[in-house]
C-alpha cells in the first residue's frame, strides 16, 4: 500500500496553446503544482506524471467517431458546421486551439495512471483534469474527454465494486451521473448551484444511488458542514466504498468570479479531510474554478490536507510568481488582497443554515 500520498501532473498543463479571453485558456494546474512545490515539505519523489491516452483507451467511454472528429478538428484547427453541431466540438464553450485535445487525451492518460496507483489503496491527487460534464459523443462545459469517467472505469475494470463518486463543483456533474446512473456500484453525489447550466441534477435516485443537492447562491461553509454531516457522510458510510473519487472544482468558492456561491476554501478542506478517512483509496482532481488566485490556493491546500498538514500554516507567498505568471495571461482578474498572498486557507464563512438545505438533506435520507 502506498504510504504517501501521490501528486499527478503532466508538464503539457503549463506549456499548451490557449484560446485568448476564454476561462478554458487559463492554466489552472501549472501554478497549482508551483504552490505546492514551493512549500518546504513537498517530497519531490511524491511528484509524478502522466502521458497521453491512447485513442484506444478512450474508446471505454467514448466513441470513436468523436475521437476521429476530435483529433481531426485539432489538426486542421477548424471544425466544419455539421460536426461542430453534431459534438459540440468548435462551439464557444468547446473551442478547438492548438493542443487542446492533446491536453484532454493527456488528463485521461494520468486519469488511468492513478487509477493504476490507487488499485493496492492510497491517495492521489491530481489537480488536472475533472472535465465531468463531457458524454460519449459531446464536448461540454470547456471539456472534450471525460477522464473522471475513464478514471472509474478502470478502477471497475481492476474489480472494485463499490466506487463513490462525489462533485464538489459548482456545476452538475452530468456527464459522470449519466455514465453510471444505472449502475448501482458507482454512487454518484453532486452539490451545485440551483439554476444554472447544465440546469440537469435536479433529482435524486436513491435506488441507483443518485444523488443531487441544488444549494442556492451564498451557501455557505455552515450549510456545507450541515449537507457533509446529514447527508453526505450517511450516504457513503452505507455504501462502504472502496474508493472515493472527488471532483474539487473551485468555482464554488465565494471568491470565484463566475458563480454564486459563498465557501471558503476552509469548507473544500473539511469537507475532504472528512470523506479521505471513509475509503482506502481516495482519488482528488481540480474542475472548474474562475479566479485563479482562489484556484491555486484551493487546490495547493487540498495537497496540504491530503498530508496531514494545516493549509493555514503554509504561506502562499513562495509561489506566488507561478501564479502571477497564470493571473497574466487572464486579464479580467482583480489585483489579489493581501491574504492571497499570506496564506492558502481563508477565513471561515459561516452563516445561517437555510430551510431549503436543511429540508434538501431531510428529503433524501428518507427517501
Ligand atoms: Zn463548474
Amino acid at each position: 500500500m502506498t504510504t504517501k500520498p501521490l501528486l499527478l501532473g503532466s508538464d503539457i498543463f503549463g506549456h499548451t496553446g490557449r484560446a485568448s479571453g476564454h476561462p478554458l485558456a487559463w492554466p489552472k494546474t501549472a501554478p497549482t503544482l508551483d504552490v505546492i512545490r514551493s512549500l518546504d515539505w513537498f517530497d519531490p519523489e511524491q511528484y509524478l506524471t502522466g502521458s497521453k491516452a491512447f485513442p484506444r483507451r478512450l474508446r471505454a467511454f467514448h466513441d470513436q467517431g468523436y475521437i476521429d472528429a476530435a483529433y481531426d478538428a485539432e489538426a486542421r484547427q477548424e471544425v466544419p458546421p455539421d460536426i461542430r453541431l453534431k459534438y459540440g466540438l468548435g462551439s464557444g464553450d468547446n473551442p478547438i486551439f492548438p493542443g487542446v485535445i492533446e491536453r484532454a487525451a493527456t488528463a485521461c492518460g494520468v486519469a488511468l495512471k492513478a487509477a493504476d496507483l490507487l488499485m493496492d489503496g492510497g491517495v492521489v491527487h491530481s489537480p488536472l483534469g475533472g472535465a465531468h460534464h463531457v458524454h460519449p459523443a459531446r464536448a461540454a462545459g470547456f471539456g472534450y474527454f471525460n477522464d473522471l469517467v475513464l478514471g472509474i472505469l478502470a478502477l471497475r475494470d481492476a474489480g472494485l465494486t463499490r466506487i463513490a463518486y462525489i462533485d464538489l463543483d459548482a456545476h452538475h456533474g452530468d456527464g459522470v451521473e449519466a455514465a453510471f446512473a444505472f449502475d448501482r456500484n458507482v454512487l454518484t453525489l453532486s452539490i451545485h448551484e440551483e439554476n444554472c447550466w447544465p440546469f440537469s441534477g435536479t433529482e435524486s435516485d436513491p435506488s441507483y444511488r443518485v444523488y443531487n443537492y441544488c444549494v442556492p447562491p451564498a451557501f455557505n461553509d455552515s450549510e456545507m458542514a450541515h449537507l457533509v454531516r446529514h447527508a453526505i457522510c450517511p450516504i457513503v458510510e452505507e455504501f462502504a466504498p472502496e474508493a472515493i473519487v472527488i471532483q474539487a472544482g473551485a468555482d464554488s468558492l465565494e471568491d470565484d468570479l463566475m458563480m454564486k456561491l459563498g465557501l471558503s476554501n476552509r469548507a473544500y478542506f473539511d469537507t475532504i479531510d472528512t470523506l479521505r478517512h471513509m475509503a482506502p483509496r481516495i482519488w482528488v482532481t481540480g474542475g472548474g474554478g474562475y479566479n485563479p488566485w482562489a484556484v491555486a490556493r484551493c487546490w495547493a491546500g487540498i495537497w496540504c490536507v491530503l498530508n496531514d498538514r494545516d493549509p493555514g500554516g503554509a504561506p502562499a507567498v513562495a509561489g506566488e510568481q507561478g501564479i502571477i505568471d497564470g493571473v497574466l495571461q487572464w486579464p479580467t482578474v482583480c489585483d489579489p488582497p493581501e491574504n492571497w498572498l499570506s496564506t492558502l486557507a481563508d477565513d471561515p464563512r459561516p452563516g445561517d443554515i437555510r430551510d431549503c438545505v436543511k429540508q434538501a438533506t431531510k428529503t433524501l435520507l428518507h427517501s
